[in-house]
């Protein structure tokens, strides 16, 4: 498996790409700003869409991929959430206000994309990866993905704060090479991070004692402008671990 981090970023600005993230050369992990790194080609080759939140940085790039191959493309690609997510981008984007409802057109019978509902546990099989959905918390409903092969496994937070079910579903998986896990704010942010529902170093460290795995650690999704800021205070508290920052570009081999 090869996973390519096509952005990583809790926001924009200069090079800083909002969160998407490669599987092969086939599947996508959300699909924020990042997406717009591929080539046109790269783009016409993507099959299956797993999308963490309804939230703006991670599928904002939904509507302009499908526009942008829709007509290079023979099978309609898939995009995979939690009902609520895939209610979500059907109330919101693909509105025939937004922008068309590619989920019906150019026919209803062989549309660009289709959505498949995906639940909490429930495993998808593509090529023998197999990438099930991990629950997290976040200010709307959020999930993450654990993704396994014959080669490894590992794991993708999305956006979450503070919890025990991530942690505790990962302990029942039998491998966790590396996880992706978000650190939004810094520790002054402590209460914006409550609020948002999103980590900050020192919170990240208390949940860590939860895993008992011992993953390699990438840091993501933090806010613009303090990402040294929240490395250092991750250096501090995250101690023990083989800790890196997680970079746009980036690829990560299993
Ligand atoms: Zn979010
Ligand atoms: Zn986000």
């Amino acid at each position: 498996m090869r996973l390519r981090v096509l952005g990583c970023s809790g926001g924009i600005g200069g090079d800083r790409r909002t969160t998407s993230l490669a599987l092969d050369h086939d599947v996508l992990i959300d699909a924020g700003s990042g997406v717009g790194n591929l080539s046109l080609e790269e783009m016409s080759h993507i099959r299956h869409i797993f999308i963490t939140h309804s939230h703006l940085d991670h599928i904002a790039f939904i509507p302009m991929l499908l526009d942008s191959i829709f007509d290079v493309i023979s099978t309609p690609i898939i995009i995979h959430g939690q009902a609520v997510t895939l209610a979500a981008l059907r109330a919101h984007i693909f509105n025939n206000v937004i922008w068309p409802d590619f989920s019906v057109l150019p026919t209803a019978d062989n549309p660009v994309f289709r959505y498949e509902e995906m639940a909490v546990g429930d495993v998808v099989e593509i090529d023998g990866r197999r990438i099930s959905m991990l629950p997290v918390i976040h200010s709307v409903p959020a999930v993450g993905y654990y993704v396994e092969s014959d080669a490894g496994a590992f794991a993708f937070s999305g956006d979450t704060s503070v919890n025990d079910i991530l942690w505790s579903a990962l302990n029942e998986r039998p491998r966790l090479d590396f996880i992706i896990v978000e650190t939004a704010f810094e520790d002054k942010d402590e209460a914006l991070g409550k609020l948002a529902k999103h980590y900050t170093p020192q919170v990240l460290a208390r949940d860590l004692k939860k895993l008992q795995h011992h993953p390699k650690i990438y840091i993501t999704h933090n806010k613009p402008g303090v990402e040294s800021i929240i490395a250092e205070e991750c250096r501090q508290h995250i101690q023990g671990y083989d800790l890196n920052f997680l970079s746009g570009g980036e690829t990560i081999a299993l």
